[in-house]
């Protein structure tokens, strides 16, 4: 349980990994990288290395240029956008609609 003192208006802020602007927590996404892609983590709930993003169109259609040079770097490989990042962004994006 957080403690007594901790009624903080100012949220904690990460910084985008796209844009690399800083920003209030609930402003953006969380995302995990597994070796077969992203998988967003809206309610944080996966036990590992957060990344975030935007939670903006312009930062998620940049996910993917991000997350080539990612693995490249990381992994040395060239990985082209799946399947799973596919389903993860268009969830994320139809929150975003309301539905
Ligand atoms: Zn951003």
């Amino acid at each position: 349980m957080p403690n007594k003192h901790s009624k903080v208006l100012h949220m904690p802020q990460r910084t985008c990994a796209v844009c690399k602007s800083k920003k209030d927590l609930d402003k953006l996404y969380a995302f995990i990288i597994i070796p077969e892609g992203i998988i967003i983590d809206p309610r944080r709930r996966l036990q590992r290395r957060r990344h975030y993003v935007c939670n903006d169109i312009n930062c998620l259609s940049n996910l993917e240029e991000w997350e080539k040079r990612y693995f490249k770097k990381h992994y040395g490989i060239n990985k082209s956008w799946s399947e799973l990042d596919l389903q993860s962004i268009n969830s994320v994006q139809g929150v975003n609609n309301g539905q």
